[in-house]
């Protein structure tokens, strides 16, 4: 009864057709006796002209019509006049001569125009009515784009023999590093459940139940402090396999990156297989655990150059354990005070305290080509010749390039540099937009310690296994234990993460332990775990997608929320339903709760 056809489906072959069509009026140009409306749906946009002379009661109806009306058009499909086709439009050879219009529904004026130019209007605007944000073409682009990766990656698993489980929302504690999301129970007055970080524990024992392969799009519940692309609630594609080692999930993912990248997205894919690199070579080339490989700008390590060096803010830094690392920024050396002065601050948030920068001015092969002229820097002159040609040798550094160093705790300057390194590649324009550069980082630390607290936590999460041949080190040497963990890593993202379980009970147990967890609250949080470890759980292993994260990288999205519906802001509120707002006392009552604020 509405339609016949969408708004984006009439072509030159279906010219002289009666068609009816329904949507949203676009733009209404009104030129006295003919009206033009640009009639538009999900699926594209259609001219209707609606001429006064031959159709005066749709003409008359027409007239009324306003910017986001809902119209019903009948009418016939015919070629547009010379001249006047419109090749912005896949609809734009035709257009349908209307004989009759109705208004299905009217609107009022919206807040702001619908189309991609409101990409500029006020995000707050924009997510109050979502509805409206939603008609646009690239938000619709982008919800269409996740439907068609949910499906694609249904399918591929389907393929491989996993089942897709669903697992309760209203749940206990499920740690991954956040607080817990809790929800009142009214028949149990005085308790609370927890919304599940992850669903890891459940797919664990799903493997247990003897599931073999399960996947999951899972929704997560974490509370922590917001970012670009975070959300208090999110989704992961989740999913566990039995009698698996590292590779198997890597060569189970990898295809599947693969596949999604070139069904779903321009960009090239820099190098297959990905690069696998560990935990502790990221750290010292790149400064992070989440390296962008689309361009080099590597770190070097200066500390044995400058250990013994006169100028004490160096060798000083050795002696009390730090490092001196350095990035060269090509082409860098030319740079205005207050370029330098903007790098500096950089590193200062990464926790540096400075910023050393020396400007090579010169080719540098050895301590004997160096004079006055070859560096532009306040601190060459500190340093002897033999410390500065190490330098330029170390960082690879040619005439018109620029040092900079940090000295500090290694973390610090890993961090730092990581911030510089990142700087350096989208200001010196080394990032190439079209390309997907992909890797697994492996052979992550299993422990951190918590300075803090004076205790070690559990880097991944505490049901990740030791490597083999690590774990008689848990006890005495805890921060040497790597871990069967891994990570997928895409230009400078982690789009996954996962690892191999423990699946023994005592293993389990020694590692809650090594974390300090009292027994009793071992067998509080985790005493299901333990016990059904006690029934011949099956060596396991998984991983986790962020899904918003990959979509928003398939749409060049810079933030999640632009893939996400209805997303929350960096408060965690919904705007729409302006939430989270405070409950009826009666309902507060029936839950056993006192307010105190
Ligand atoms: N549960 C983990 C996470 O959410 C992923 C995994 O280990 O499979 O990060």
């Amino acid at each position: 009864m509405y339609k016949t056809h969408t708004c984006g489906e009439l072509r030159l072959s279906h010219c002289d057709q009666t068609v009816v069509l329904a949507g949203w009026v676009n733009v209404r140009r009104d030129h006295g006796g003919l009206i033009f409306l640009d009639l538009r749906d999900r699926f594209g946009i259609t001219q209707v002209v609606v001429d006064a002379d031959r159709h005066p009661d749709a003409h008359a109806i027409a007239s009324q019509a306003r910017s986001e009306f809902v119209l019903k058009v009948a009418g016939t499909v015919r070629e547009r006049p010379d001249g006047s086709a419109n090749p912005a439009f896949a609809t734009g050879e035709v257009e349908l001569a209307a004989r009759e219009v109705a208004i299905l529904n009217r609107s009022e004026t919206p807040p702001f125009y619908i189309s991609d130019e409101a990409d500029e209007t006020d995000e707050t605007l924009r997510l109050q009515y979502r509805y409206l944000d939603l008609r646009r073409p690239r938000m619709l682009r982008n919800l269409r784009l996740r439907h068609a990766i949910i499906s694609d990656i249904r399918a591929y698993l389907a393929e491989r023999d996993f089942i897709e489980v669903e697992t309760p929302h209203l749940l206990k504690s499920t740690p991954e590093g956040a607080r817990d999301f809790v929800v009142p129970s009214r028949l149990q007055q005085g308790s609370f459940y927890a919304l599940p970080q992850s669903p890891q524990q459940l797919k664990q024992l799903l493997m247990v139940a003897g599931l073999d392969r399960y996947f999951q799009i899972a929704r997560c519940f974490r509370d922590e402090d917001l970012r670009a692309d975070r959300q208090p609630e999110f989704t992961q594609l989740d999913l566990e396999m039995s009698f698996v080692e590292p590779e198997d999930i890597r060569s189970l993912m990898e295809p599947l990156l693969i596949q999604l990248a070139q069904d779903h997205q321009a960009c090239r894919i820099q190098e297959t297989p990905f690069p696998v690199l560990t935990y502790r070579e990221c750290m010292d080339r790149f400064g992070t655990d989440r390296p962008d490989l689309r361009f080099g700008v590597e770190l070097f390590d200066a500390t044995a150059i400058l250990q013994e060096s006169e100028f004490k803010v160096f060798s000083g830094t050795v002696a009390r354990g730090g490092v001196v690392k350095g990035v060269v920024h090509p082409g860098g050396a030319g740079q205005s005070r207050r370029e330098i002065d903007r790098l500096t601050e950089l590193a200062r948030q990464g926790g540096a305290r400075g910023l050393a920068w020396l400007g090579l001015e010169h080719d540098v092969t050895d301590a004997s080509d160096i004079g006055d002229g070859t560096f532009r820097s306040p601190i060459a002159r500190h340093l002897d010749p033999r410390e500065l040609a190490g330098l330029v040798a170390a960082g690879g550094a040619r005439a018109g390039d620029m040092i900079l160093l940090v000295a500090d705790d290694e973390q610090v300057a890993a961090a730092s540099l990581h911030l510089l390194r990142g700087d350096i590649g989208s200001t010196a324009g080394l990032i190439d937009p079209d390309l997907f550069a992909f890797c697994w980082v492996t052979d992550f630390p299993l422990l951190e310690l918590d300075a803090e607290a004076g205790r070690w936590t559990a880097v991944h999460h505490p049901f990740t296994s030791a490597r083999d041949q690590d774990w008689d080190r848990l006890e005495d040497d805890p921060g040497s234990v790597l871990a069967k963990a891994y990570d997928v890593v895409l230009n400078g993202w982690e789009i996954g993460g996962g690892s191999i379980r423990i699946h023994d009970q005592v293993r389990q147990q020694q590692l809650f332990r090594a974390l300090s967890l009292p027994d009793e609250e071992i067998q509080r949080e985790f005493g299901h775990l333990l016990k059904a470890f006690r029934y011949g759980a099956p060596p396991h292993g998984g991983i986790a997608m962020g899904l918003d994260r990959i979509v928003a990288l398939w749409a060049g999205a810079s933030n999640i929320r632009d893939v996400i519906a209805f997303p929350k802001t960096a408060t965690g509120s919904d705007l729409l339903f302006d939430c989270p707002a405070p409950i009826d006392s009666e309902q507060l009552l029936e839950l056993g709760i006192d307010m105190t604020v």
